[in-house]
């Protein structure tokens, strides 16, 4: 329960009255008040349409009508069940669940909302709708259609998914939450977000929260609720080793068939923490004659950013002894080039060296 008073604005009291008049109350989980079959039908729904719950939710339910059934059946049965429903760790959950409410509360569903919080798969506002819709006790929800009700009707900015957006969110769930009807409220405002205020192009005009909807007179209900900030693209980063031997000719190596450019052709590759130094000497001896590091370069990826820093090699003689051409290794020469598949940031690097373009 909270602290804050609910509001007498009549938004409940519309909600109630639509509800009545026009809302979903023939679903089979309406049937009965029994917080096991609603506990069911809220998970099912997590994710997934009404109609496509509606004969997993009758097959579920005729084979295990009650939580010791389920309990007691192996998980494979439950997953059977649960087959072409997707997000299957809903019905691995439902079942440890189902066996933690036999072994701590005697088989039936718990009735204290901590209790109930407490279940694998069960959040607050799932928890807050099964005790609403089966027992009219007020709890606040905010799935995802009642976010999006509540950020219109108030104009709510932000991405619900920031903490401050979420606990706003939370406290207008509240105070809209009415002391009665709380069954037929909580129905009702969540039937109201699937069916009227959809997240394209909601019926303002059949809504009966129609009078005092901020979006709706700002005709700005596209705006919410706020969209997820674009995720930052990480950079990874990398060093390529662009030794050049006295006739121009550039070491290659043939990459790993898997992984980025699986089996093309680029220069050697060092992480951050490898000792270029030290390298050098073991792969091409004394011929080294200068070290130099190149201005960097960005190649852009699906998911990230490749910061790639070159380092240039200048080596005084072509190296015989520690790095020969054996299939895997090529000194690839620029002005007469062999067929080699080239990752396009290679070319890039290769044609900046040959203009003198890194450094
Ligand atoms: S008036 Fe429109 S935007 Fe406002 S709550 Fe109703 S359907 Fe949603």
């Amino acid at each position: 329960m909270s602290d804050l008073e609910p509001l007498t604005d009549g938004v409940a009291e519309r909600l109630v009255a639509w509800q009545r008049a026009d809302g979903r109350n023939d679903l089979p989980w309406q049937r009965s008040a029994d917080p096991y079959r609603v506990w069911i039908s809220e998970i099912m729904l997590q994710q997934t349409q009404v109609a496509t719950v509606i004969p997993y939710f009758e097959r579920f339910v005729g084979r295990f009508p009650v939580i010791p059934a389920l309990a007691a059946a192996p998980v494979d049965d439950v997953l059977h069940l649960w087959s072409g429903l997707g997000y299957y760790a809903r019905a691995r959950n439902l079942h440890k669940a189902a066996q933690i409410i036999v072994a701590d509360h005697g088989g039936r569903f718990p009735q204290a909302f901590d209790d109930v919080l407490a279940l694998p798969g069960i959040g607050r506002s799932t928890a807050g709708a099964i005790l609403a819709l089966s027992g009219g006790r007020r709890f606040p929800i905010l799935d995802g259609n009642v976010k999006r009700v509540l950020a219109r009707l108030h104009a709510v900015e932000g991405w619900p998914g920031r903490r401050e957006v979420e606990k706003r969110l939370w406290q207008l769930a509240d105070v809209h939450t009415p002391e009665t009807d709380v069954a037929v409220y909580t129905q009702a405002i969540m039937d109201l977000g699937a069916t009227v205020c959809t997240r394209s192009q909601p019926r303002c005009g059949a809504c009966p929260l129609h009078d005092g909807c901020a979006a709706r007179s700002a005709g700005t209900q596209s705006r919410y609720p706020g969209k997820r900030p674009p995720r930052k693209r990480p950079t990874r980063t990398t060093r390529m080793v662009l030794a050049m031997a006295p006739g121009g000719e550039v070491l290659l190596e043939r990459r790993p068939p898997s992984g980025i450019w699986g089996g093309l052709w680029s220069p050697p590759e060092l992480a951050q923490e490898d000792d270029v130094d030290g390298w050098c000497r073991a792969v091409f001896g004394d011929a080294v004659s200068r070290i130099e590091e190149g201005a960097s370069m960005r190649h852009a990826f699906t998911h990230f950013d490749l910061e790639i820093t070159p380092l240039i090699v200048r080596l005084a003689a072509m190296p015989v002894a520690h790095c020969v051409e054996d299939g895997e290794r090529v000194w690839y020469n620029r002005r007469a080039p062999a067929r080699l598949g080239l990752a396009a940031p290679v070319e890039r690097l290769l044609a900046a060296l040959g203009a003198g373009d890194l450094a």
